[in-house]
């Protein structure tokens, strides 16, 4: 399954870090074996490989070159479906939790960037979400409250506060703090860097599962490189349609993004907050560590990515105009842009957990526009359940959640 089409940034402007790897033909059982070696296997085998677990990720391609190579790269803590629906739909005792647990997420993930010396341009940002047009005023209203209510540190700004401080009007925004940017290609591959070293994890790419199997003491793991064994598999498959797991039922959509040529003087936009809105499908942009813009949006109800170099082309102009609108003084030129399928839930939750009726097998499937949050937080819970800890957590996430 083509996972995205169109002209990539992030490997255009990585440098190929030097990474020890394994040859391609199974060694002896182990621990853990993850399946796919983007931004959620990485994160996993990084949180399971400290507990001293003998890991292998195994991917059929370069790792990072999945989804996680489209991936924008903010990192939010606030969801796709605000905490004040995700109260509605869930209860309020998970949603805060789950809300609580994002935001922890964020604070891994700075652990995780400072540990390995990531050179990925790891930076905190706030975010500004604003409502799209006045009858979403009252929306933002109910997040603000709880938000605030519920210990998260949030800004209102009146119609009249945008005014002063961007270039652009809106009717209402919430500004909150915490979250970062990230080159997630780059954090990918410095995480991998970081997991080829040690002694206890091996990588392999190029090398496809075909066929899992559980027996009564390990999983057998068919490849196109013959037979491996583990105690636990974890797929991090990502958004690929040809594996499909009993209680996950994602929605595959597609979405397209640009990023820009660098702009000389970004001085206009306010502290390079990563700028996102109400409206769904939403626009959603950042700047860069080398001064582009980056946006995206215009979802489509497609289950797989853009063919066309024209269809890729007229959304790009299309987010260029929507870019422009916001900030006028810029010379927003597309230097790249891609069109990438996308996995959502019907709750905006993640899919974490064991597979039902299963002893040794998980998924791990960070469906939603917080993708890399959601890996984060799922490593830690699928860390719990491997190694026989209770995660009062997981529950949340579970995969046979049947919420619509
Ligand atoms: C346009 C776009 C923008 C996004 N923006 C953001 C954002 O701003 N912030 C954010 O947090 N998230 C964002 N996301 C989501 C983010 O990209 C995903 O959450 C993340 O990349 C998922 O990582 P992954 O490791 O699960 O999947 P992937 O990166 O796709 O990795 C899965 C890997 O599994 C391997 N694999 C699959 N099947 C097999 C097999 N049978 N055998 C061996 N290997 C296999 C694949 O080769 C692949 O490398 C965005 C996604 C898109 C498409």
């Amino acid at each position: 399954m083509e996972l995205h089409n169109g002209k990539l940034f992030w490997e255009e402007i990585t440098e190929d870090i030097e990474m020890v790897k394994t040859d391609s033909h199974p060694k002896n059982r182990y621990d853990i074996i993850i399946i796919g070696g983007g931004m959620s296997g990485a994160l996993s085998g990084y949180i399971l490989a400290k507990e001293g677990s003998k890991i292998a990720i195994i991917d059929k391609q370069k790792m990072g070159t999945g989804s996680t190579l489209a991936n924008t790269g903010l990192l939010q803590y606030s969801n796709d479906m605000m905490l004040s629906q995700l109260i509605e739909k869930i209860g309020k005792d998970k949603a805060v939790r789950f809300y609580q647990l994002c935001r922890e997420a964020m604070d891994q993930l700075r652990a995780v960037a400072k540990e390995i010396g990531s050179q990925a341009d790891f930076l905190n940002r706030s975010s500004f979400y604003y409502a799209s047009e006045e009858s979403h005023v009252d929306l933002l209203k109910a997040e603000y409250q709880a938000l605030s209510e519920n210990g998260f540190e949030v800004e209102y700004l009146s119609e009249e506060d945008i005014r002063e401080q961007y270039p652009f009007t809106k009717p209402a925004a919430l500004r909150t703090h915490g979250d970062a940017e990230v080159n997630p290609f780059s954090f990918n591959r410095d995480i991998l860097a970081e997991l080829s070293k040690k002694e206890n994890v091996d990588l392999f790419e190029n090398v496809e599962v075909i066929e899992t199997k559980e027996m009564e003491d390990n999983v057998e793991i068919l490849t196109s490189k013959g037979i491996f064994k583990a105690e636990h598999i974890i797929f991090a498959t990502g958004y690929n349609k040809s594996l499909s797991f009993p209680g996950v039922a994602p929605e595959i959509n597609r979405s397209y993004a640009i990023a820009t040529e660098p702009i000389a003087d970004l001085t206009p936009w306010k502290d390079r907050e990563m700028i996102w809105e109400t409206k769904r499908p939403y626009l959603y942009l950042r700047t860069t560590a080398d001064g582009r813009i980056i946006a995206g949006g215009l979802d489509e109800e497609k289950p797989h990515a853009p063919k066309k170099e024209r269809t890729i082309e007229d959304h790009a102009k299309e987010l260029q105009e929507k870019v422009q609108a916001l900030f006028p003084m810029f010379n927003t030129e597309i230097a790249y842009s891609w069109g990438a399928v996308f996995g959502e839930s019907a709750d905006g939750l993640p899919f974490i957990g064991r597979l039902p009726n299963k002893e040794r097998t998980y998924c791990l499937l960070g469906y939603g526009g917080n993708g890399t949050v959601y890996s984060m937080l799922g490593a830690h819970i699928l860390r719990d359940i491997i190694t026989g800890k209770h995660n009062p957590d997981a529950e949340i996430v579970q995969l046979n959640r049947n919420r619509n």
